[in-house]
């Protein structure tokens, strides 16, 4: 039987570069080796022509081959099989359900896909805060698999993968991601020479407690967010970087005034987007938003409509502008209880910082419509295996650490990192805990705060008040042997300055 001597793929099979119709298929195929191979007897067919001057047109090689029909249509038919046994999109979706699996098994937070010509693909976990590195493919591995994620995986509906875009999208089909997940954030991005795709692992807390003491409070930072929750109106506030576990606190408390109210309480939250199910709470995202301007009006949005649908407690995601805020102080003034978060380093900065956004000083440092700020961090906590005494470790730390740690504890009752070993996948630390702390404000405090008096109220706070910092909590666990204390230090500020 004649056969073609291409040995390139057809550009006019279906679905492929070239479009053409289905009964021009049955008398040529135009392959990528720029053979265009046309039937015996339709040589002068005059679409065949056509097509020709098509390709001229475009500027396309070509070089003709007269075959019979059914060398033409073993070309599409070969080129069928040939697609197949590449690793088909199936085959890749199982790899990409592999990875989720091992990601959530390790607890990771973040799977990262970098993809470039110069590095290949790269793939990352984010553990514990850190980026770890887990393996290293091709680049066309990568390209497929954030295909495979992104077509495949995804909630878009008529989705297609444009590395050269940014794009965001949901997974949240059960069967799509490993048990115990709730979901997967997907953001891309184009990068010089390939692109990145980060995956957020959400974990389903719904089966979790409520309990603040087991991300790591203590008993008075607990008390002070059951004094938060017994306010009936006024703004509780939490500050912290992206990542330091703020969603998680707020999850807590939410869900736990569900639970005790029995649902005689009404719930809302407006978020951009939720991080968490929260059960029992009418969850209200913002979404299809392009600029920072038209995220901010949703936003706006979202927070007047929630006011009109009648809660008791609202969260509101974030404070990140003068009209959220001004939006937060409004549902407080109006008889509500207001949750919410903000960018700060402190609980006493955060009335600066809402003075910084264009608040209004008087209302910012009234203790009637901000009765709670609070702060926090996460730090390593330290593997109880292979965690090393630091008076054994004296030789790794200069002088001055040493002076620091010994102006706040004994050198014998501090850990330091270890080695790492199989129960701590050779990291030394295993997992994170919460450091934080909370005030309850009052009219001295705050008219402190207004004269930004911050050092006169922190004295005030700590000697009339008990007040507690989230040094003090780090010097806490330092002192438990549960965290290093320069790990801690890169969290919270060097030890020793306590009054700082
Ligand atoms: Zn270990």
């Amino acid at each position: 039987m004649q056969r073609t001597e291409s040995t390139g793929t057809p550009l006019t099979a279906r679905g492929g570069e070239m479009h053409i119709d289905e009964d021009l298929r049955q008398i040529l195929c135009y392959m990528d080796d720029g053979i265009l191979l046309v039937s015996k007897s339709h040589a002068y067919n005059p679409h065949v022509r056509g097509f020709m001057a098509r390709l001229t047109h475009l500027k396309r090689t070509f070089q003709v081959q007269l075959v019979d029909l059914t060398v033409i249509e073993r070309a599409y038919a070969d080129a069928q099989t040939s697609s197949a046994s590449r690793p088909s999109s199936s085959q890749m979706q199982m790899d990409a359900k592999e990875i989720f699996g091992q990601a959530c098994a390790v607890g990771a937070s973040d799977i990262h896909f970098r993809v470039s010509k110069r590095e290949k693909t790269q793939l990352h976990f984010r553990v514990n805060g850190d980026l770890e590195q887990v393996a290293e493919h091709s680049e066309v591995f990568g390209e497929q698999m954030c295909t495979a994620i992104y077509q495949a995986l995804a909630d878009v509906s008529d989705a297609t993968f444009e590395k050269l875009s940014r794009q965001d999208a949901r997974i949240s089909a059960k069967t799509k991601i490993p048990a115990g997940l709730d979901g997967i954030r997907i953001a891309t991005s184009p990068q010089a020479d390939g692109f990145v795709m980060v995956l957020r692992l959400l974990y389903d807390s719904t089966g979790e407690s409520n309990d603040l003491v087991g991300l790591g409070m203590n008993e008075n930072q607990k008390t002070s967010y059951e004094w938060m929750k017994s306010q009936p109106t006024g703004i509780n506030i939490i500050a912290g970087p992206t990542g330091s576990g703020k969603s998680t606190t707020l999850k807590r408390v939410l869900s736990s005034i569900i639970e005790e109210s029995r649902g005689r309480k009404h719930v809302l939250t407006v978020e951009d987007p939720p991080e968490y199910r929260i059960v029992g709470a009418v969850q209200t995202p913002v979404t299809n938003a392009d600029t920072e301007e038209e995220r901010s009006r949703k936003f706006q949005q979202a927070i007047k409509a929630a006011m009109r649908l009648d809660p008791d407690v609202i969260m509101i995601g974030e404070v990140r502008d003068a009209p959220s805020g001004s939006l937060a102080i409004q549902a407080a003034m109006t008889g509500h209880q207001v949750w919410t978060t903000v960018h700060a380093n402190s609980a006493f900065a955060i009335v600066d910082r809402l003075i910084d956004l264009g608040l209004a000083p008087n209302l910012v440092t009234d203790p009637t419509i901000i009765t709670g700020l609070a702060c926090q961090r996460l730090i390593k906590v330290l593997c109880p295996k292979c965690k090393a005494p630091l008076a054994d470790n004296l030789r790794r730390y200069t002088p001055a650490q040493i002076e620091r740690v010994m102006s706040v504890l004994p050198v014998g009752d501090v850990f330091v990192r270890g080695t790492g070993c199989d129960h701590c996948r050779n990291s030394g630390n295993k997992g994170r805990t919460v450091v934080a702390e909370t005030v309850q404000t009052d009219d001295h405090l705050m008219t402190l705060l207004r004269a930004h008096d911050r050092r006169e109220a922190l004295e005030y706070w700590k000697d009339a008040r008990g007040g507690y910092t989230m040094r003090d909590h780090a010097v806490q666990k330092i002192r438990d042997g549960l965290v290093d204390p320069f790990q801690a230090e890169s969290i919270v500020g060097f030890l020793g300055d306590l009054r700082g």
